[in-house]
């Protein structure tokens, strides 16, 4: 399919100035959605003239959509950009000369490969690579080089640790979860939170094993093609496992699975199919705050004990993905509800709560140095009330505020995690479930 660009309606009015993470940080015409559009607009895309200028101002955008919530027109400029990398895509082709990173994104590595292998890969990427190879030029390091914290890889990975298990409680529905490479690889005790909480209120739990990366990494830097290749792994894998919900934990990977149908022509099977899916997607903590009657007779009715004064205290500020607010269109109601259940747990609130952390998919690897500077104002944000935890719920925020904790020195006292892992611990501890837990504690 050929990269369709979306109407630019844009009136040059600059009120996406106003909301803009890159523009705010750098203050360049070339940084805002007014800017990009109008550059866009002067190039006709059959002859779009693919300078290393106009790449970097294409890329130097993290999709993120606040322009368009922002925008009177509702010019759906990260549309128009994300069509316009797709273009440089097809005529660079830059990703298809690197066979591994063009494997790993179409996730053709068995995950023990990428589980046993990845450390490894990134202690050679990190130490054995001298700052002048041209090797960084041909793969972005400076995720691993110029980061203070290189998450480790799960010892584990979720999906082929986990085995469902038989419910103690009546099973009142049953869903499928997609867990996304950030939770698989990265931060496998969110999944098993989700997990244990589900477990908890009698919902049956399905995790297909053929299911793999949602596509969001190559989708964003133009490669459709393989996002396509990607989403028909994971429809297939899905389209089997008769459930009527679909979840995702991580905000990312749940506002790709949402506009997975754009990849398909309309009508064709696949798009069909990919309708269905979508349909049927829920975010993990919607969910569950919608089953607040289940949660509230199973979970909280142990109210008194959970009052006890071994709870400690904590003050603790959510941080609400853009894929998230802007991508699913969901609020913070959910998760604060979820968390606020939590007894010791005082929610606070950041100044700026729709403030972006800088991540942004690919963002991150390819401007990693602008990718902090966002990062810093979001931090001083956040930090401003002084919180011992910071709670997001997708995993590439989760990356980036670790990132920013770290930066403050404050890794060890400042919590950052997504909030069902807080939800899981405090069930824990209220009433200690006999499942096994070596599953969440040994994945490191
Ligand atoms: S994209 Fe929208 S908000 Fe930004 S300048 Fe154009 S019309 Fe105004
Ligand atoms: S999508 Fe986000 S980063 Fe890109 S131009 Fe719009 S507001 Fe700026």
């Amino acid at each position: 399919m050929a990269p369709e660009y979306p109407e630019n309606r844009c009136k040059r009015c600059g009120r996406c100035m106003t909301v803009c993470p890159v523009y705010q940080v750098t203050g360049h015409e070339a940084d805002v959605a007014r800017g990009r559009l109008a550059l866009l607009e002067k190039m006709d895309s059959a002859t779009l003239r693919r300078s290393p200028r106009f790449s970097e101002i294409l890329t130097r955008c993290l999709l993120c959509g606040a322009c368009t919530q922002a925008c009177a027109n509702s010019v759906p400029a990260a549309q128009i950009i994300q069509a316009g990398r797709q273009g440089l895509h097809a005529s660079h082709r830059r990703w298809l000369e690197n066979p591994l990173a063009r494997t790993i994104r179409k996730g053709d590595l068995s995950p023990r490969i990428v589980s046993k292998g990845g450390s490894l890969l990134q202690a050679l990427f990190c130490k054995r690579i001298p700052d002048s190879s041209g090797l960084h030029l041909r793969f972005p390091l400076s995720f691993f080089t110029k980061r203070t914290v290189v998450p480790p890889l799960a010892r584990r990975p979720f999906i082929q640790t986990f085995q469902a298990r038989p419910n103690e409680t009546k099973v009142s529905t049953r869903v499928a979860v997609f867990v996304g490479c950030g939770a698989n690889y990265l931060y496998p005790e969110a999944a098993w939170a989700l997990v244990e909480i589900l477990h908890r209120i009698g919902v049956s739990i399905v995790v297909p094993r053929d299911q793999g990366c949602c596509g969001l990494p190559a989708f964003v830097s133009g490669d459709t093609e393989t996002a396509r290749c990607l989403a028909k792994k994971n429809i297939e894998a899905f389209s089997s496992s008769d459930v009527d919900t679909v979840l995702s934990l991580c905000a990312s990977c749940g506002s790709h699975w949402t506009a997975m149908p754009r990849l398909f022509e309309p009508g064709s099977t696949w798009r069909q199919a990919a309708d269905a899916l979508a349909e049927k997607h829920q975010d993990a903590m919607a969910f569950l705050a919608r089953e607040e009657r289940a949660l509230r007779s199973r979970l909280y009715e142990n109210d008194r004990d959970a009052a006890s004064p071994e709870n400690k205290p904590i003050r603790v500020v959510y941080h609400e993905p853009c894929h998230r607010r802007i991508g699913q269109g969901l609020g913070v109601e959910a998760p604060e509800a979820l968390l606020r259940r939590i007894p010791g747990v005082t929610l606070i609130h950041s100044a700026h709560p729709e403030q972006c952390c800088g991540h942004g998919g690919t963002f991150n690897l390819t401007h990693f140095d602008l990718s902090m500077k966002i990062l810093d104002r979001r931090m001083e944000d956040l930090l401003a009330r002084q919180p011992n935890a910071i709670v997001t719920g997708c995993t590439g925020c989760l990356l980036q505020l670790t990132e920013g904790v770290s930066r403050r020195g404050l890794a060890g006292s400042v919590l950052v995690c997504h909030p069902l892992v807080l939800v899981a611990d405090f069930l824990e501890e209220l009433v200690p479930s006999n499942l096994p837990r070596a599953d969440r504690k040994s994945a490191r």
